[in-house]
């Protein structure tokens, strides 16, 4: 019995006792329990009141009994002809180690319904927000005699489901995902803006560049279409300093030589060579493939530049050329060279317009004037016009009436009046050809080119 109390440790008490009859008890029939062998625990336990149960109960089977202090009894009767039993006291605070106790419910050994052993929730659910459950288990431990029953309960409270610090903390958390994420997509969304800025600007780019050289090219094919005009512009005064300098000659070998008529006829010499050197400047510039660069340019000057280049051409063609400049200075910010060449564009088409239309005589007249802030350069002619289908598609590329026609010439003037923020518009002058005009912004009398 000391071994078992040793190694049961819950078992506190074990005593061996017998029933006898108790014939002087004021009840008879009466059992009186008299301990035969027992392992003391320090605890009285006085099995008197229970006496009678346990004379009652069938021999081999075990009943539990209501203890004190937190314990209980389990009886066993030896089989007769014995009136021996055996009795355990069980201290139920034992039977759960207190690691092993659950912390989170209350738990309770109940006997009889009376609590033997009552351990609260350590960690039950926070008080402060409201109870929503109070889930209950029980179990029945004693199965024979069904009346000793663990029972666990743990009350829940809304803080269980809503972990108030958990939540902070996952909301903090995906609050700065969040961020991490839109500023992630943002710089994003800038990167690919700026790459489609740069990409556009670089198309931009490589477009001017390809017009540049489209204007450079038109330029030396308009140079191939003038050559033969410009060749007999130049034979003319060629041919006169050769004659004027041979009579010079002529005169310096006599043995007297007058010099007022030799001097006179070089005078005249370097003033032609001039002008033959200034017309061949001309030409080098206007084929030249230099990058454009809009200054604030003397509109005059271009348009005066324009019809000297143009002049002979016309010439052979029998075409006159009237001028009307404006008297005042007008002045626009552009390249002078792609001026002249939408200048001379617009002059060589009215001169195909006008070579068509054979009979009267042909007129080309350009005029520039100042008007609320804009330059006005209107070339004009007495040709047969434009049709009006024709007038909608004038500055279309590729839109030509001409059977050698290329139909770039309007489209290029438009590009090249637009590179300076400025426009071209054609019309028609009622009863006498047709016009183009040339819109710029007028520009302040200063660094003029
Ligand atoms: P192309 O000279 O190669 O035809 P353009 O773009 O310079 O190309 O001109 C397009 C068309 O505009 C011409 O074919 C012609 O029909 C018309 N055009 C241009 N200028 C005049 C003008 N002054 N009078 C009548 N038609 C014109």
């Amino acid at each position: 019995m000391e071994s078992i109390t040793r190694f049961y440790p819950r078992i506190v008490w074990i005593a061996l006792v017998s029933l006898e009859s108790d014939d002087t008890s004021a009840s008879p029939g009466g059992t009186v329990i008299r301990p035969l062998l027992e392992v003391p625990d320090g605890e009285n336990q006085d099995l008197s009141p229970l006496a009678n149960e346990i004379a009652r109960q069938r021999p081999g089977k075990i009943s539990v009994y209501q203890g004190r202090n937190g314990r209980y009894l389990l009886a066993k009767r030896a089989p007769a002809p014995s009136n021996a039993a055996v009795v355990l006291a069980i201290d139920a605070r034992l039977l759960l180690e207190p690691e092993e106790r659950p912390a989170w419910a209350r738990l309770r050994l109940i006997l009889d319904g009376q609590a033997l052993l009552d351990v609260p929730a350590v960690d039950a659910g926070d008080a402060r927000l409201p109870y929503i459950a109070e889930p209950h288990f029980e179990s029945v431990i004693d199965g024979e005699s069904q009346r000793l029953s663990l029972t666990l309960d743990r009350p829940v409270s809304l803080a269980d489901f809503l972990p108030v610090k958990q939540l902070l903390g996952f909301a903090a958390v995906s609050g700065l995902a969040l961020f991490v994420m839109m500023f992630a997509l943002r710089q994003r969304a800038v990167t690919m803006e700026s790459q489609r800025t740069i990409q556009k600007v670089e198309a931009r780019a490589l477009l001017r560049e390809r017009e540049t050289l489209l204007a450079h090219a038109s330029r030396v094919n308009a140079m191939g279409e003038m050559a033969s005009g410009i060749a007999h512009e130049l034979t003319q005064p060629l041919t006169a300093i050769l004659s004027r300098s041979q009579a010079a000659l002529r005169l310096a070998s006599a043995d007297k030589p007058d010099i007022r008529p030799i001097s006179e006829a070089l005078e005249i010499n370097v003033r032609e060579a001039k002008r033959a050197g200034e017309m061949l400047k001309r030409m080098r510039d206007y084929a030249s493939n230099r990058a454009p660069k809009p200054v604030t340019s003397s509109i005059n000057a271009i348009v005066t530049e324009t019809v000297a280049l143009t002049a002979a051409d016309l010439r052979q063609r029998g075409i006159s050329l009237e001028c009307g400049l404006a008297p005042e200075p007008v002045q626009a910010l552009v390249d002078a060279i792609e001026l002249e060449q939408v200048l001379h564009n617009l002059i060589r088409n009215a001169a195909d317009a006008l070579e068509g239309a054979g009979a009267k005589a042909a007129l080309i007249r350009i005029e520039t004037e100042a008007v609320n802030g804009e330059v006005q350069i209107v070339v004009g002619d007495n040709g047969p016009g434009i049709t009006p289908d024709a007038l909608q598609k004038l500055f279309h590329p590729f839109f030509t009436t001409k059977p050698e026609g290329m139909g770039l010439g309007l489209s290029l003037c438009a590009t090249l009046v637009e590179r300076v923020d400025g426009r071209i518009e054609a019309a028609n002058i009622p009863g006498s050809g047709a016009s183009f005009t040339i819109f710029l912004p007028e520009a302040q009398a200063q660094d003029t080119a």
